[in-house]
């Protein structure tokens, strides 16, 4: 026997049924409890394993007797040195049942009047767990009511009713069963009398205990059940001894019995895995002589498993959503997160709910709340970086669809951003749906919000980009169809000149106006957004035309024209044959007359200014090009085509040019005369 070494094999699965000292002969707990309860393979039997302990005079065969009940390995006082020195309080799984089997071991502090209160204190420990106390006694000790036995069971007894005197939580008795075993029973004195020895003597105990007056009036059965066996001599009748303690252990192991000892009514309700930390504390509240207090060491228990039980579920939880927290941060949008999420968390939901929720319901379900607060808040950073980044890419998404929509000619523009936007929407919320966890408060409102803005804003500036081409298409084609029709206007400088360019200018510009407003229809532009893009062609046009003039009017080629207007008056007849100037010729008047109608033609020039005054055309100074952001221009001064100096300086340089025509004619009368 290596019993108070561990150096039993306990690798492996196998359940180990290797004993422990639970307290030592310095009445120190030990910390090897939990381990060696998963050894003996009991963690995860929760309510389902049951606790049994022995009580009764020193030498009286106790070890010997559970360890043949039980298959246990206590020590056995050897009979050669009849001395034992050792106390403390062993524990042991029952080979092939779920049992723990407690053995108290020590001098009898009664018969050698001392440490009597090791006894009392190892009272209250076992009733504190145990669902059966064997009460292990001679025969001829039955009936000395003044034995020690007697002495001893008041102990149990009172012990009992400071721990259980009040009804459990449930509003029940805690209930123990007292098995007397009567060893070295002869025969001579039937069971059945021994039986109502005991009871009465229990009888007698209990009333002669001091009890507390709210417990005055409690029965003995209120809290036990006495059952009785007997056991024959060891060695005197060895076979028969044998053969009776199999037929005791049936009792222990066979369920289907009706004098089966494991009632429910008996179990004290501590989880297997609470088991080591429970006792420990019963057995601190002993050791200091503390009121024990059951209700505040379940309590206890409680909260120190149920947070145990939490950590083990948040590590494996924690295992299972830390890879996704890399990619997530990285911008990834995480497929089927949602179901990953809730997953992990009902996994540890369902881990912790499986152990925790055997201990006192009320710290159990406190700890639960706090469980699945940690759990969310781990949870949380997921769900709106997954929301974040769906928001991205729904937006990015949505600015390639539109892209590839105005690919080529002929689309719609609204109904492509209608498109896009419904697509993108669809996209965003089936994504934000699938990563919603029940039972939590998250939305993704505020997220959906802004990625409806930032796409009507994506949608606005593409509609104004998209705007400003149409714009310009619209300009450009303004500008090939108004070029010829206003250089003929204006090489025909006569009185009306401006009439027909401003004629010609409006009927091109309403053309190019509804045109833009056939195709703007498909835009869905603001009535605003359509003010500003029609007041820029306007305004564009009006450009064109000053620019086609301004072209036309240059020093060189509006020279060029008045000096053709003024051949054509000085060098041709009125049915256009040149002149050939004979002496007699009023070559003074006819160039006077030419040389003034040209002149005429200057102020004509040098100012838009139409003869029908319903052809004038303005527009607003302060209309600045939304398109382009050019500066603002000022309309009035764009009629003036010739400042007054510069009317002055063309006149001076075309009389300059008709006198040269003059001098020529002159000559050429001098030249002819001469021939
Ligand atoms: P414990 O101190 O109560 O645990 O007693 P032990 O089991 O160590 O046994 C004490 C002594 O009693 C040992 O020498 C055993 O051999 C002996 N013994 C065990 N069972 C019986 C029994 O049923 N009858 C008798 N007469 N002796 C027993
Ligand atoms: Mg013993």
């Amino acid at each position: 026997m290596n019993g108070h070494h561990h150096n039993g094999d306990a690798a492996g699965k196998a359940v180990s049924y290797e004993r422990v000292q639970i307290v030592d002969d310095e009445k120190r707990f030990t910390p090897d409890l939990t381990p060696q309860i998963e050894q003996w393979g009991l963690h995860n039997a929760g309510f389902d394993y049951d606790m049994v302990a022995v009580f009764g005079s020193q030498s009286t065969g106790k070890s010997t007797l559970l360890n043949r009940l039980f298959g246990t390995n206590f020590d056995v006082m050897d009979e050669t040195r009849r001395q034992q020195t050792t106390k403390g309080i062993w524990m042991c799984r029952g080979k092939g049942m779920n049992v723990m089997v407690m053995d108290v071991e020590g001098t009898d502090g009664r018969e050698r009047g001392e440490d009597q209160d090791f006894e009392r204190k190892s009272a209250l420990f076992s009733l504190a767990s145990s669902e059966v106390l064997i009460v292990n006694l001679w025969e001829h000790q039955v009936g000395l009511y003044q034995g020690a036995n007697m002495g001893l069971l008041k102990t149990v007894f009172e012990v009992n009713l400071g721990l259980f005197g009040k009804k459990t939580a449930d509003g029940r008795n805690q209930r123990t069963m007292l098995l007397f075993v009567i060893r070295d029973h002869i025969g001579t004195t039937p069971l059945e009398n021994l039986k109502a020895t005991l009871t009465a003597d229990m009888q007698k105990i209990w009333e002669t205990l001091s009890k507390p007056s709210e417990l005055q009036d409690r029965k003995l059965s209120d809290y036990f059940d006495l059952s009785f066996a007997a056991l024959p001599h060891k060695v005197l009748a060895a076979d028969k001894f044998e053969s009776e303690v199999q037929e005791l252990r049936k009792r222990f192991a066979d369920k289907s019995r009706e004098d089966y000892v494991f009632k429910p009514a008996y179990h004290k309700r501590i989880p297997a895995d609470g088991v080591a930390f429970y006792m420990e504390g019963v057995w601190e509240q002993v050791q200091t002589n503390k009121d024990l207090d059951l209700p505040t060491q379940q309590e206890l228990l409680a909260q120190f498993r149920c947070d145990e039980i939490s950590t083990v579920a948040v590590t494996e939880f924690n295992e299972q959503a830390k890879p996704q927290r890399r990619p997530i941060e990285s911008g990834k949008v995480i497929e089927g997160l949602g179901s990953m999420m809730r997953s992990w968390r009902s996994g540890a939901l369902v881990r912790y709910d499986r152990d925790a929720s055997r201990y006192h319901q009320g710290v159990y379900k406190r700890k639960r709340a706090d469980l699945v607060a940690v759990l969310d808040s781990t949870l949380s950073p997921l769900f709106l970086g997954q929301l974040k980044n769906l928001h991205k890419s729904s937006l990015v998404a949505f600015k390639s669809e539109m892209l590839d929509g105005m690919r080529g000619d002929g689309y719609n523009f609204a109904d492509i951003v209608a498109t896009a936007r419904d697509r993108c929407k669809t996209r965003f919320l089936q994504g934000a749906q699938e990563a919603l966890v029940e039972d939590t408060d998250w939305s993704y409102d505020d997220e959906l919000n802004l990625l409806k803005e930032e796409v009507r804003s994506l949608a606005d500036q593409c509609r104004r980009d998209e705007t400003k081409k149409m714009v310009n298409v619209i300009e450009r084609n303004f500008k090939k169809q108004i070029s010829e029709p206003l250089e003929i206007a204006l090489s025909k400088p006569e009185p009306d000149m401006w009439d027909r360019v401003l004629t010609v200018f409006r009927q091109t510009l309403e053309k190019a106006e509804s045109s833009y407003l056939a195709k703007a229809k498909s835009f869905d532009c603001t009535d605003e957004e359509n003010a500003t893009s029609l007041a820029t062609l306007k305004k564009r046009a009006w450009l064109t035309l000053r620019g086609k003039v301004d072209e036309q009017t240059t020093d060189v080629a509006f020279l060029t024209k008045l000096r053709a207007h003024f051949e054509e008056r000085f060098r041709y007849d009125e049915h256009g044959v040149p002149r050939v100037w004979r002496p007699a010729d009023d070559i003074d008047g006819a160039f006077k007359k030419a040389r003034d109608q040209t002149l005429e033609l200057i102020p004509v020039y040098s100012r838009i200014q139409p003869l029908d005054p319903s052809l004038e055309y303005t527009l607003p100074s302060e209309t600045s090009d939304s398109l382009t952001g050019s500066d603002e221009f000022d309309f009035p001064s764009t009629l003036i085509i010739f400042t007054e100096t510069k009317i002055l300086d063309l006149m001076s340089r075309f009389r300059r040019d008709a006198d040269a025509y003059y001098v020529e004619a002159k000559r050429s009368t001098v030249s002819s005369v001469a021939q």
